[in-house]
Parts: C-alpha cells; sequence; structure tokens
C-alpha cells in the first residue's frame, strides 16, 4: 500500500489548492480549521477562518474570549456545539498547558469535540503523527481504491475504512497523505463523476479495474423530511423588541439569541400561536398583529416554514426557562448578538426594514 502514498504526495504537492491553514503547522491553525472543515465546504470555511484567526491569533486569545465572541463570529457557519466546544477545549488546553500545544493523543483525546477524526487530522497534519483520518471524500477514495461493496459509514464497514485509513499511511508525511486523501476526493474522486482518467491512483484502483465507481461506496439512504410549521414573533414594547437567549443546556443553538418561536398546534391559527408561543416561553403576554415575512429554512431532516408576526406587548414579565435571559433592543442592536441563519435573515429585515414598511 506504500504504492498509495508514492502516488498521491506528489499529485498533491502539484495540485492541492492552496488555503489560509495550509501555510503553517501550527497545530491550533489546523485544528480551527478541522473544527469548522466539519460538516461544512472549504468554500464556506475560508472567510470565517480569517475572521476568526485575526481576532483569537492563538489559542490563548481564544480560552480568554467570551463565549457570546465566539459565537459571533461563528454565526452562518451552523453546528453552534462546535464552537462552544473548541472555545472549551481552548480553556482546558491552556490550563493544563500554558507553553505549548501538546503532541500528545491522550490529552487531546480528553477535550470536548475531539474525536477521532480532529484527534488524527491536528496530530497528523502538526506533529507528523502517524494517525489517521475519516471523513465523507477519504471515505469515498479508500472505498474505491479497495472495491469495498458494504457500506463504509455503518457497523462493520465503519471499523473497516478506519482500518483501512491506517493501513496506507506512510511514515513520514502522515499528515500531507491525509490531506492528499481528502483533497483527491474533493477534486477528482467526486461522488457521481469521478475523474478517473486524471487519478493518480487509477491503476491501483479496483473501483476503476471493475467499473465499480457508481455503486462504490452506496449512496447515502435518503433522510425522511418532515414538515414542520413554526411561528415566531417580534413582540415590540415601543421602539424595542423582545430578544432571547436560549440556554446551555437547550437541544440546539444554545446560549444563541433569537425572538420566540415554536410550532404552531393543530387547528391553532398564526395569531393564536403567537400569543401562546410568546405567553409560554417568556411570561410576557402580546397581542399579535400583522405578518412581517416567511422564513424556510432546514435542520437536519426538519424542513421549517417560519412565519414571523409582529406583536404588541399587552402586559407580563420576562421569567427564565425556556430562555435563559431576555432582553429589550432596538433593531440597531441586533447585529451585536450571536443568532443563527434564520434568525439573522429577520434581524437584517428589522435592521433594514423595506422603504415605507413600518415595523412597529
Ligand atoms: S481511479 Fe477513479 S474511482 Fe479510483 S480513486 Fe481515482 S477517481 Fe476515484
Amino acid at each position: 500500500m506504500s504504492q498509495l502514498a508514492d502516488r498521491l504526495l506528489p499529485w498533491f504537492d502539484a495540485h492541492h489548492r492552496p488555503l489560509p491553514w495550509r501555510d503553517s503547522r501550527d497545530p491550533y491553525r489546523v485544528w480551527v480549521s478541522e473544527v469548522m472543515l466539519q460538516q461544512t465546504t472549504v468554500a464556506a470555511v475560508v472567510p470565517y477562518f480569517t475572521r476568526f484567526l485575526a481576532a483569537f491569533p492563538d489559542v490563548h486569545a481564544l480560552a480568554a474570549a467570551d463565549e457570546q465572541q465566539v459565537l459571533k463570529l461563528w454565526e452562518g457557519l451552523g453546528y453552534y456545539r462546535r464552537a462552544r466546544h473548541l472555545h472549551a477545549a481552548a480553556k482546558a488546553l491552556v490550563a493544563s498547558h500554558p507553553a505549548a500545544l501538546p503532541d500528545d493523543p491522550a490529552v487531546w483525546a480528553d477535550l470536548p469535540g475531539v474525536g477521532r477524526y480532529i484527534l488524527g487530522a491536528v496530530l497528523s497534519q502538526a506533529f507528523d503523527r502517524k494517525l489517521p483520518i475519516v471523513e465523507a471524500n477519504s471515505l469515498r477514495v479508500l472505498a474505491r481504491v479497495f472495491g469495498y461493496r458494504g457500506d463504509p459509514r455503518e457497523g462493520a464497514g465503519k471499523a473497516w475504512v478506519w482500518e483501512a485509513a491506517e493501513s496506507v499511511l506512510p511514515d513520514r508525511r502522515a499528515g500531507d497523505f491525509n490531506q492528499a486523501l481528502m483533497e483527491l476526493g474533493a477534486l477528482v474522486c467526486s461522488p457521481t463523476k469521478p475523474r478517473c482518467g486524471g487519478c493518480p491512483l487509477a491503476d491501483v484502483c479496483v473501483a476503476n479495474r471493475d467499473g465499480l465507481q457508481v455503486v462504490v461506496p452506496p449512496p447515502k439512504k435518503a433522510k425522511e423530511i418532515v414538515a414542520v410549521r413554526e411561528v415566531g414573533v417580534v413582540v415590540w414594547d415601543g421602539p424595542k423588541l423582545l430578544l432571547c437567549r436560549r440556554p446551555p443546556d437547550a437541544a440546539r443553538w444554545q446560549n444563541m439569541w433569537e425572538v420566540p418561536h415554536a410550532e404552531v398546534g393543530e387547528g391553532e391559527s398564526d395569531e393564536e400561536a403567537a400569543a401562546r408561543i410568546v405567553r409560554e416561553l417568556t411570561g410576557v403576554t402580546a397581542v399579535a398583529g400583522e405578518e412581517l415575512t416567511t422564513i424556510r429554512h432546514g435542520v437536519t431532516r426538519y424542513a421549517i416554514t417560519l412565519t414571523v408576526l409582529a406583536a404588541t406587548r399587552a402586559g407580563g414579565r420576562f421569567r427564565r426557562g425556556f430562555y435563559a435571559e431576555a432582553k429589550w433592543v432596538t433593531p440597531a442592536e441586533l447585529t451585536g448578538f450571536p443568532v443563527s441563519a434564520p434568525q439573522r435573515k429577520l434581524m437584517t429585515l428589522l435592521t433594514h426594514p423595506p422603504k415605507q414598511r413600518k415595523l412597529f
């Protein structure tokens, strides 16, 4: 299997994309980039990485940062748990290893958010540790090169693909080799149209030899999509609106801000839902008014249609429970809070309302 490294490393040296995190082997830069790249495309990550590194140039700066600032810089990248784990892990590393990030798998394995992929990616790239990685691109390349006919994403297939990734690692340049596998999957060995004619592994690839590219690996099973109808409410009290922060143990969007929103009950009108949602989630009572906008977005397997209504505060006081905290803010202040992508669409509308539209 040294044949793979002999073919792949020269190809990587000649063809890899120049990306900002490839400038150095600094473990902090490698780590931040790899966390951002989980579940996210390279193109989406580049500007986030640049901004994040400008704000937090090293692990000490990240550890000392306020979590709201970290979430704000992550806003729009999604999977915010990654940012919270990265921040918590930075604090732990600065406390335990203040001099430098350690070349020690046991230390990294104990950190929040560090699974086998991050461990292998950081330590192989930063310290040339001979540790494998498996993600969507390298999984596809390995399955095809070996002609693996099971599903490498599940059960025994998962164990197989990690063993395969380990078995092909060269003794030196393991980090470059791991990156080369991913880069080949991204640039050449694509899911539906692999360019085998231009592939450095063409002459050792079983899928290419046997014409199995379409069936290896087997296509992912389609997720069952569930439609959900939600109402969100912009509650006005004079020129200010009610903005709420999710608690740290919320199911998603922990510690991020939003206007109250929830699923519409069966047989409930949007106006009825709006009044109920504000009362149940915040303790404030409100009278629903006109519809402001409809935002469609997806969360895991849910296709959510969020209808947002304006409302006027009628009484009541905010009480903690569903939300950890609330503030009455002006639209101009909304830009300073970390919010999810659909909420940012709404905030943008509130901050820059279309001409001749009165929002409160
Ligand atoms: S030869 Fe084709 S299927 Fe095999 S690794 Fe290269 S691009 Fe993928």
